[in-house]
C-alpha cells in the first residue's frame, strides 16, 4: 500500500530516466530528502516536468510507500521560480551552492524543518534581497553549519576553550576558530586576519552593519568548504562556487 501524500519542496536536480521520464531529488517540508519519478516530464508538453525544474520552490503529492527509495510523483503546483535568480548569473551561482550544499551532504530522508524553511529564506532573499547574494550564502552556510551540529565557535577557542580576543587567531580546519598558542600545537591552521573574524562574528550574530568585500567572502568560503569537507568526507567542495 502506497499514502498519498502533499509536501512543499525545494527541487534540488533532476535526472532523465527512461526514455520518457525524470527523477527529481526534492528537499521536502515534511519529509525531509526524496527522490520521485515523474512520468512523462521528458516530454516539451510535460506542464508537471517544468514545474519540477531545479531551484523551484513547489507544492507537491506523491504516493509514498516504505522502503522504496523513488517515490511516484503525481501532481506539483508552483510555489515559487524564483525568476530574479534565474536572470541573474551571481544569483545564480549562489542559489545553486545553496542546493548542492543540502543535496551533496544529507541522507535520502534527512528532515530538518529549520533547514527546510532556512532554505526557502535564503532563496527568497538571494531573489529579491538587497544585499549581494554571496552574503546571503554565507550567512546561511554558516546557519548550515549550526544545524548540522558543526557550528563555528566565535566567542571561545575551538580547541581549548579559552575566550578568544580579535587578535592572533586561526582557523583550523578541523575545529574552527582557535587561539595563538593552540596554532603553535597543531597543524591544517591558516592565520585568521582581524577583519575575517570580525565578519564571521558578525554574520553569526546576525547583525546588520556590516563590512565586507567580497574576496573576504570568498576567503570564509574557502575555510567553511574545507573545514565541513574534514567532517564529512564523502563532501568534496561546491563544484557551483567554482564553476560559473
Ligand atoms: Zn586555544
Amino acid at each position: 500500500m502506497a499514502d498519498i501524500q502533499k509536501t512543499k519542496a525545494i527541487v534540488l536536480k533532476k535526472l532523465d530516466y527512461g526514455d520518457t521520464s525524470k527523477i527529481a531529488t526534492l528537499y521536502s517540508d515534511n519529509f525531509g530528502k526524496i527522490s520521485c519519478i515523474v512520468k512523462g516530464a521528458r516530454s516539451p508538453k510535460s506542464k508537471i516536468g517544468k514545474i519540477i525544474d531545479p531551484l523551484n520552490h513547489v507544492e507537491v503529492v506523491f504516493y509514498k510507500k516504505e522502503n522504496r527509495d523513488v517515490q511516484l510523483l503525481s501532481q506539483a503546483n508552483l510555489v515559487s521560480n524564483f525568476t530574479n535568480i534565474k536572470e541573474d548569473l551571481d544569483k545564480l551561482k549562489y542559489a545553486t551552492a545553496v542546493v548542492e550544499l543540502i543535496n551533496s551532504i544529507f541522507q535520502e530522508e534527512y528532515k530538518n524543518e529549520l533547514i527546510y524553511k532556512g532554505t526557502v529564506k535564503i532563496l527568497e532573499l538571494i531573489d529579491s534581497g538587497e544585499d549581494q547574494p554571496i552574503l546571503y550564502f554565507t550567512k546561511y552556510f554558516l546557519f548550515f553549519l549550526k544545524e548540522i551540529g558543526y557550528e563555528i565557535q566565535t566567542s571561545n577557542c575551538s580547541r581549548c576553550s579559552k575566550d578568544i580576543e580579535e587578535f592572533d587567531l586561526s582557523f583550523n580546519f578541523e575545529t574552527g576558530i582557535i587561539c595563538e598558542e593552540c596554532s603553535h600545537e597543531t597543524i591544517n591552521s591558516v592565520k585568521l586576519s582581524t577583519e575575517l573574524f570580525k565578519i564571521i562574528l558578525c554574520l553569526s550574530q546576525r547583525n546588520k552593519s556590516i563590512t565586507y568585500t567580497n574576496k573576504d567572502l570568498n576567503s570564509i568560503l574557502f575555510l567553511l568548504e574545507k573545514y565541513l569537507t574534514y567532517h564529512i568526507p564523502e563532501f568534496s567542495g561546491l563544484k557551483s562556487l567554482h564553476m560559473f
